[in-house]
Parts: C-alpha cells; structure tokens; sequence
C-alpha cells in the first residue's frame, strides 16, 4: 500500500490529507498534518473519494471524447484527435464569423488546479483573443474580491485560518461554517475555548448561534441597514479607533451622511434586532483586542454584495482591526480552488496576479512572454458568466466552453439559463461527470479527476499548497490542460506542457505576487501565501502588519450606502422568502459527492425545504411531508424539514438536488458591481403535494 499526500477537494479550507492506495485504487483517506487542519478532516474529506471509482450512484464517469453532429442528436463517441479537430475548427469558424468576443471560456474552482486556470485565461487571451473567460467565484464570492480591492486593496482573506483561534472576537456574519467548511467551524470552536466572543448574524439559529455570546436574527435581505447600524453605534458612541482613523483610512468625513437615519433604535423594524443587541455587539467588537469579521454568501449573495463587503470592512477600518494577530477579515471562499481560479485571473478583467488588462503596459508583458502582438489582445474587460444567458439570446455570445463547471445546476433562475445556452450555436464541456451542462453539450471533453493529476490549489487563506497525483486514470481521459493545449495548437497557436511545475514557473515569471512561490518551497506540506514577491520570501500569513493598504492612495477606504430593497419582494401568491444554502455532505452540483456511498447514504435528499414549525403549521404541512415550492420562475418537489432553528417567513433549500433544483426558482438579479446574482432571495409559495 502506498500513501499519497494531497489536498481534499471540497471546500476552501485546504485540508491536508493522505490517499491510501491498494493496487491502483484508493482505499480510504487519512488527515494529515496541514496548515489549516492539522491533522482532521470533515465526513467529506474522509468519506469523498469513493467517486474516483466510478461508482455510478449518480451518473457515470465521462470516458471518451463525444460528439454531438445535430441539435438533439446522439452523441457519438471519436478519437481525441477528431474531437480536437472539431472543437478547433468550430471555434475558428465562430471566430472569424461573430469575432473574438463571440466566444466564452470557463476556468474550474474544483479539482482541476491552478495550472488549468492559467492555461484556460492563455487560450482565451492568446488564441482566441478576447477576456471572456470567468468561473463561479462570480455567483459566490465575487463581491468579495471586488469589495475588498477597492477598500483594503486584497480581495481576499487578510488573516490566516490558523489565525482565527487567535481572535478573541468573531463576528459572523452570513456564514454557516458548520456546513460550508467543518474543519474552520472546527477553529472557531478553539477561539470560544481560548476565551474569544462569538457574535452571529444570521437569520437562521445555525451550528455557531449554539456557542455565540449573541446571536442577531435579523431579518432576510436587510445586511446593509444592520452594517450601518453598527457604523452608526461606532461613531456615536465614540467606539471608534481615531488615531488609527486618521492616519490609515480615507472617507471618514462622508460615513456620518449616510449612517446617520440607521440609529439602531430607528431602523430595529427592518432589521428585527433589538438596538440593545447592535449596540452590545459594537461594544464587544471594539472592545475586544483581536476581532475578525468572517462573512459567506449570506453576505454576497445580494444585489448589495458589493457594498456590504466595502462596509464590513470599514468595521474594521475603523476600530483598527487590521494587520495583527487575530485581527482581520475573513471572505471564506467556498469551494476547493475558487481562490485559485481568481489568482490564476480566470476573471474577465484581471489577469493572473490581479493585473488589469486594461493596462497596456501589463498587457504588453503578457503579449511578449506568449510570443503574440500586444494589438491583437483584447482592452476590455470581458464577459461574465452571469452575463452569458443574456447575450447569448441577443446572439452575442455564440460558443461556450466550459471547463469543470455546471451552469444548468448552480447558476440561478435556470428556465434563463437553459434558454441561453439552447441560443448557443457551439457548447463544449470539458468534465469528469456527465453533469446536467454536459448532457446538453455539442462536445464532451473527458478530463482527468482530482487523484489522477496533481497540482497546485490555492486555499481560502491565499496559501498555495501542491496536491499530488494517487492513481492511473482508467479511461480515455486527459489532463485539463493538454486537452486545452492540444486545441491551441490546432488552432494555430502552438501549446506544449510536459509538466505542472513547467505551467507554473511560467506563471510565477508573469506575477510579482507570486514570483517567491516555487514547487520546492511549497513542498510536501508547505502552505505558502502570497503575497511572496521574493525566492527567500516566507510568504504572507496576515496582510497589512504596516498598515499600509494596497489601495492608489495606500489608505483603507471608509465606506457606507443606503439600503436598497431586494428585487423581489413576498406578496399574497408568494408569502416566503426563499434562500439557498450548503448542506454538509454534499459539494457543489454534487457530481463528486451524489457519486460516493458513504456521503449518499448520509444525505441522499439534500433538496429539503427547511420551514418553521409555525409557518409550516398554517400551511397545513408535516415534517418530511413532500411540498410544491414555486417561485415566479417555476415549481419544483421537494420535501419539507421541519425546523425550530428557521426564522419564520423563510425558506431554505441547497441547489445541489438534481431533481427540483432549487435555482428554478432563484432570481438573477445581478450586483451591479460583481454581477453576482441575489440567490439569498426570492419570493416563493411552499403547499403540501397531497392538497394538488
Ligand atoms: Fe475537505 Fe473542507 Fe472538509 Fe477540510 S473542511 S476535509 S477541505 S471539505
């Protein structure tokens, strides 16, 4: 038996963890000792590997390149070498038809690695020509990096995950740890233990409210008038670090101007929390010597994400919690490698390293390192996923090649989706699944898993960590960035990769960021966090130690805004606000998980409806009684969960049940500024099947 060192596919934290492999298949995995995990790992890092076996239980592993010659027709199975031909002969034709911006690309936050990111932005920006390459850390944590690059200048975690034990206040805000990632929810456990105060905001009574000093259930869809309250209690009761103020910050003189209607008092019918509740909550906050903020997607997830983001942050601008040990803020991205995709600048305006393109000189940089001619890139930012529906039904958008992504399940208002892709005239899939995208597609790409490749991930905390391959791929598959090299070239634009350190070192000569980051430092367990800008760097576990912000000015940007309204608001036909979540077991569209026995015996619903017993009770409507929840949008099954930790009015659902899917009936109404759609709500009716 052999034990092979990599890092668990799932979530954000980054575990560290051992495959154990028995001739040529795994048998089970172990926790190491990682950075962010030191030795544990979640039911998912344990029991979540089963799918490399091809187990079935969901739907069965992608083996061979497939072409579908007719809308509507089969799929025919072909060698790679004509399935590479087609895939570059369409995209050349689409290409020279619509031009550059006809086309979309995708990069994965999943298993595939970094090193496909960076090579699926180089195909889309070399060869194709064009910035319209993107991945879901639009519909999750979008808002956060755009947030925060405009307030601290980072969009990212400014602590470590290991540091959040340090903090001796927590303020969660719209974020289920216990859920999206049990192994940090595990280190927010040892800071209530090291004597740190919890603070939760979230409507629902989740795992942390049962360990917080207080927990503020405030209403669905009001994040900014309860962030301004805070701002407002700061401020007026003198909370508020003035000499840090003054000599760190900007904006300060405007914040007043807007917070000054959000008197907790004044503002407690919309937000549902008392004021003595907000103003303890300030109090504790600034008090405390060490607090970080930690959010998730009941932060981004709204058409104010953007904006709740800046004014978090400006929480701990003002109180000074920056910089130090246990002071900081903390975006907790979600899947595996969603802070990788962004670092690889599988985003439409950044390249890899977060450099614009619309700098020239950047630009310049990339063109000379690709061998291309600076004129022939794309200046402007490109399209975002959230925008492809709707362009592609105005016949902008003609092609779409997707990489390890499943819009028909995760992106909202699906009826929208479907009907955006159906208007494509050319959609590749690139997967290791036959996810409900790739049912639809006109080429199937079978890529390589996670245990089959190896690689790099970059975890929520900025840290890079290498994952290594277990075992000999079965079928006729490739790794994610041959299959895209082998296209290029095709296409005129010759590609060539022998290994990941190879793609990598070309990155890390394009990214000051990155540039101290080499394979022999990252290791067998080394966690390295960027910014490393030097070989002899040690990486960076906590930002802003100088107080210095990599903002224009290198000052953090206070910021405050009036509240807005959700876009869709509850009626007599639809009573209850709808909101998705996580369920613990499962991951994303659930290829990988709905795949593994042990994870789908635990849970092999996770399409719930989670209802107040009161709400539940004057709709007629028992625990695990199968009900119709219909939006606007459209109507899906499901069966109820009746539950006393839900606020009455809502309803929670997880977008991960292949049958009703719950984004049939989220909304897309979209962040102005991340274009994030506002899947924490919508309006929607539940009625039991039995009254139909
Ligand atoms: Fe994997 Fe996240 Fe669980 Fe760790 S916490 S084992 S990374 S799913």
């Amino acid at each position: 038996m052999e034990k092979v060192t990599t890092v668990c596919p799932y979530c954000g934290a980054g575990c560290k963890m051992k495959l154990v492999v028995d001739n040529g298949r795994i048998i089970r995995a172990e926790a190491a000792e990682g950075a962010t995990n030191q030795s544990e790992l979640c039911l998912k890092g344990y029991y979540g590997w089963d799918f490399l076996n091809d187990t079935k239980l969901l739907t069965p592993r992608l083996r061979e390149p497939m072409i579908r010659r007719h809308k509507g027709g089969p799929f025919e199975t072909v060698s790679w070498h004509e399935a590479i031909k087609y895939v570059a002969k369409r995209l050349t034709e689409i290409k020279q038809q619509y031009g550059a911006r006809a086309i979309m690309t995708t990069g994965s936050s999943r298993g595939t690695g970094n090193e496909s990111n960076f090579v699926m932005q180089k195909f889309t920006r070399a060869v194709l020509g064009s910035n319209n390459v993107d991945c879901c850390a639009r519909v999750c944590h979008g808002p956060s990096v755009a947030g925060l690059r405009e307030t601290l200048g980072n969009g990212a975690m400014s602590v470590s995950i290991e540091d959040l034990e340090q903090a001796k206040c927590l303020l969660i805000f719209g974020y289920n740890s216990a859920d999206s990632h049990p192994i940090v929810a595990r280190r927010i456990v040892k800071a209530k233990q090291n004597g740190a105060k919890i603070i939760v905001c979230d409507p629902r009574r989740i795992e942390a409210a049962r360990i917080a000093d207080q927990h503020l259930q405030l209403n669905n869809g009001c994040n900014v008038t309860l962030v301004n309250a805070f701002i407002y209690t700061l401020l007026e009761e003198n909370l508020y670090d003035k000499d840090y103020v003054a000599k760190y910050t900007e904006g300060f003189d405007s914040l007043w101007d807007v917070v000054k209607d959000y008197a907790p008092e004044k503002v407690e019918p919309i937000t549902g929390v008392s004021a003595q509740e907000v103003r303890q909550a300030m109090r504790t906050y600034a008090a405390s010597p060490a607090s970080v903020i930690c959010w998730g997607m009941g932060v981004t997830q709204f058409g104010q994400g953007t904006e709740t983001v800046k004014s978090l942050s400006t929480l701990a601008l003002l109180t000074g919690n920056l910089g130090r040990s246990g002071a900081g803020v903390a975006p907790v991205r979600g899947q595996n490698n969603v802070q990788g995709g962004c670092d690889m600048g599988v985003l439409p305006d950044l390249f890899p390293g977060y450099q614009k393109v619309t700098d020239a000189a950047i630009r310049a940089k990339f063109a000379k390192a690709w061998g291309i001619d600076p004129e022939s890139m794309d200046k402007e930012v490109g399209v975002r996923i959230t925008d492809v529906p709707h362009l592609a039904l105005e016949g902008k958008v003609k092609a779409y090649y997707i990489m390890g992504e499943d819009p028909l399940q995760t992106e909202a208002d699906l009826s929208l989706v479907r009907k955006g892709i159906d208007a494509l005239d050319f959609l590749v899939v690139q997967d290791i699944f036959m996810t409900k995208t790739a049912e639809v597609a006109d080429v199937i790409l079978p890529a390589t898993s996670w245990g089959e490749h190896g690689g790099v991930f970059t975890c929520a905390d900025r840290g890079f960590q290498r994952f290594e391959k277990a075992i000999e791929p079965k079928y006729n598959v490739k790794r994610d960035w041959d299959i895209i090299s082998l296209i290029a070239t095709e296409m005129g634009y010759p590609m060539h990769y022998d290994t990941n350190q190879q793609i990598w070192d070309e990155l890390r000569e394009l990214c000051p960021l990155y540039y101290g980051v080499t394979y022999e430092k990252m290791g067998e367990f080394g966690h390295v966090q960027w910014p490393c800008p030097t070989l002899d760097h040690p990486g960076t576990p906590l930002l802003y130690t100088d107080n210095k912000f990599a903002t224009p000015s290198g000052k953090g940007q206070l910021f405050a805004t009036q509240w807005r309204k959700p876009a869709e608001l509850t009626d007599e036909a639809f009573p209850l606000v709808l909101c998705t979540v996580r369920e613990v077991g499962h991951y994303s569209c659930r290829s990988m998980t709905g795949n593994c026995a042990a994870l789908k015996t635990l849970a092999d619903e996770p399409g719930l409806v989670n209802i107040n017993p009161a709400d539940a009770q004057a709709l007629g409507i028992k625990d695990q009684q199968l009900v119709w929840v219909a939006s606007r949008r459209g109507k899906v099954i499901s069966r109820a969960s009746v539950s006393d930790r839900i606020n009455r009015g809502a309803v929670y659902m997880t977008y991960q049940w292949w049958i009703g899917a719950c984004n049939e009936l989220t909304q897309d109404n979209l962040d102005p500024t991340s274009k994030t759609p506002e899947t924490k709500y919508c309006a929607v009716n539940v009625s039991a099947i039995e009254d139909q």
